[in-house]
């Protein structure tokens, strides 16, 4: 019983093993070898890691970047393509050193690059061991130091190709490459005219923010060419919005660039790649539809439509076949980090209910309150029931307000309201009542459980987009949830909570967990959180970064795992430094503060000394709780 679809959206990675617990497959072709998330959990409690933790599973990156090598391989060698597929990672998806040089070793074999959008992404690529064959491609808008940085890696034997996004990126670019003496390679982004869906498609249309418009790039031709850079044109590319969920805008992109390729081709323009960009989506809710959190398309289907197409306008068009560039990100990150985090409370409306004990002499609305409740059981107008109750604890507030009831009396409609929705909604899940009460109530009825992680650091896409990620128990996983919930974090902030997850017919408000209070900490995993969300956090309320673990399989042992490397998250004086604060001046601020209770005799001296050791281990310390 795969309650929370794991093995949907798990693509193979995840899935729940026959003791009910949530495991990686690393290797995902070879399912023997499997890490049960908590044995990862166990051994960072045991060496005393802050909670929440991002556990990065590096052999589950690794598969990802030889799947989408392969699936292009594959196609490319069934349909007889022409040319080859020279795919590049663009960073920013997720720049951390560990995870970019990952895949780069990965990658090595395919010649496979990456992709830089600022000067420091450019520097970090620059960095990085690539083989000869691969490419390093910029995208984004460059100054003259970004362009010289490209050029620098001309120097050394680098294929940086710069792809131009704006007209007035061309002048000095040739201008420099004139005066360090190096031959760049160009790309040429263009502007697509194809629309496409979700969330991201304004990166494509005439309002696009970046790209040449076919005039535009049909003058650039002109340009580079009189000032004698006309074989330097290397590289059409366009990107029309990530996370693309529906194929038919993958093929219609593709189409349309195709065709733009050709005709350049065909003008003596001397391209030699093809850049599709990104957008090869990820399955957030594993429902493997067209909606903006799945994909209706495998990631072999995505690589054999693109060879498929390209090939078919090729043909037509009497031209020689491109090498294929993609630059999916989100594709090859997603899936190997999760940000595990420990439950420690509930908020629940009905937690602590008064006893009643309604007086014959009690307000009368506070009786008809009792009425209704009391009726509950032979009434089987529920819905009425419900819209009764509502209207009399608003006139019960009202009458409070006012003076004529006391707080005795709110707490008694208060009590009774809690009562008469939950006998509403479980007799309305016996009847099988409307969804949409049905709902309503379970909403009002769900407890909140308080999870020790911020969700504007760790998950920014649920909160800023609506972006549904997978959420799940680490263990218990054969055992029937019998809290519907929804997750709040520790934050002070009511924005700071997460109502919308992967539901049985598409989205719920609720997620169903098991009860708190065993003897064991209750985790639970917020997943596929490797693209984008790991490096967007904030530092809202000063958490800072999360402490993470990174997780290999054991080549010779395919249950066993180890733990390569440990980062601590930050520490409080850490965050508060990046906010201009002083770590040593607030010790020395608060000790002179001590001391001068003590002289005054208010504090005893060996006490003063304890409170000012205790405020400087709290800078020294975590940002998160302590559970
Ligand atoms: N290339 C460009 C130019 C982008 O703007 C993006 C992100 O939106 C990507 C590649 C990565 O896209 P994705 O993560 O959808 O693969």
């Amino acid at each position: 019983n795969d309650l929370y679809r794991i093995s949907q959206w798990g693509d193979g990675y995840y899935g729940i093993s026959d003791a009910g617990l949530l495991t990686v497959y690393p290797k995902r072709e070879n399912q023997s070898v499997r890490i049960p998330i908590g044995e990862v959990v166990e051994e960072l409690r045991e060496k005393n890691i802050q909670f929440p933790v991002v556990i990065r599973f590096l052999d589950v990156l690794c598969s990802r970047v030889q799947r989408l090598n392969r699936a292009f391989g594959d196609a490319i060698a069934d349909q007889n393509y022409g040319g080859a597929y020279r795919g590049v990672y663009p960073i920013k998806v997720n720049q951390m050193r560990e995870v970019v040089d990952e895949i780069v070793s990965a990658g090595e074999p395919y010649h496979y690059g990456l992709e830089a959008g600022s000067k420091p992404e450019l520097m970090a690529v620059l960095s990085c061991d690539l083989s000869a064959e691969a490419l390093t491609i910029c995208n984004g808008y460059k100054d003259e130091e970004f362009l010289r940085l490209a050029l620098l890696g001309r120097k050394f034997g680098r294929k940086v190709i710069v792809v131009v996004e704006k007209f007035s990126e061309i002048k000095p670019l040739l201008r420099l490459a004139r005066e360090m003496d190096c031959k760049p390679m160009i790309g040429m982004r263009v502007k697509m005219r194809v629309k496409t869906g979700g969330r991201w498609s304004a990166s494509s249309g005439e309002r696009a923010k970046f790209g040449l418009s076919v005039s535009e790039m049909l003058q650039a031709i002109d340009l580079i060419r009189s000032e004698g850079f006309g074989d330097c044109i290397d590289l059409l590319h366009f990107h029309v919005g990530s996370q693309l969920s529906d194929l038919r805008y993958i093929q219609e992109a593709v189409e349309e660039a195709a065709r733009i390729y050709a005709r350049l081709i065909k003008r003596d323009v001397p391209l030699k790649y093809l850049d599709i960009g990104g957008g090869l989506a990820v399955d957030y809710d594993g429902s493997g539809t067209n909606a903006s959190s799945s994909m209706n398309y495998s990631l072999e289907d995505y690589a054999s439509t693109v060879v498929g197409i390209v090939k078919q306008v090729c043909e037509l068009e009497h031209v020689e076949d491109p090498n294929l560039v993609s630059e999916s990100g989100r594709a090859m990150v997603a899936h190997h980090s999760c940000v595990i985090m420990e439950v420690i409370g509930e908020i629940s409306t009905q937690a602590r209910l008064k006893e009643t004990n309604i007086a014959a002499d009690a307000h009368y609305l506070v009786r008809n309150m009792l009425d209704v409740y009391e009726d509950l059981d032979r009434d089987s107008n529920f819905a009425e029931a419900y819209g009764n109750a509502a209207k009399l604890l608003e006139d019960v507030l009202a009458a409070f307000k006012l003076g004529v009831v006391g707080l005795d009396q709110v707490a008694d409609a208060e009590t009774l309201y809690w009562k008469i929705l939950k006998k509403v909604h479980s007799n309305l899940l016996q009847e099988d009542g409307p969804a949409d009460l049905l709902s309503e109530l379970g909403d009002l009825l769900s407890s909140q459980y308080l999870c020790n992680f911020s969700l504007f650091q760790s998950a920014a896409d649920s909160w800023a987009i609506d972006q549904v990620l997978p959420i799940a128990p680490l263990a218990r996983l054969g055992e029937e949830p019998t809290n519907d919930c929804t997750l709040v974090d520790i934050t002070c902030d009511s924005d700071g909570k997460i109502s919308n997850f992967i539901g049985d017919g598409g989205q719920a408000t609720t997620l169903p967990l098991h009860t708190l209070g065993g003897s064991e900490p209750y985790y639970i995993g917020l997943f596929m959180t490797g693209a984008y969300q790991d490096v967007m956090g904030d530092m809202h309320n000063l958490f800072g970064r999360l402490s993470e673990a990174h997780v290999f399989c054991d080549e010779d042992d395919p249950t066993d795992f180890y733990i390569e490397e440990y980062i601590r998250g930050s520490s409080s004086a850490q965050v508060l430094q990046s906010m201009q604060y002083n770590p040593d001046s607030m010790a020395q601020f608060v000790k002179k503060k001590i001391d001068a209770e003590v002289k005054r005799g208010t504090i005893k001296a060996r006490d003063g000394v304890g409170l000012v050791d205790f405020y400087e281990d709290c800078l020294r310390g975590d940002t998160y709780l302590k559970p």
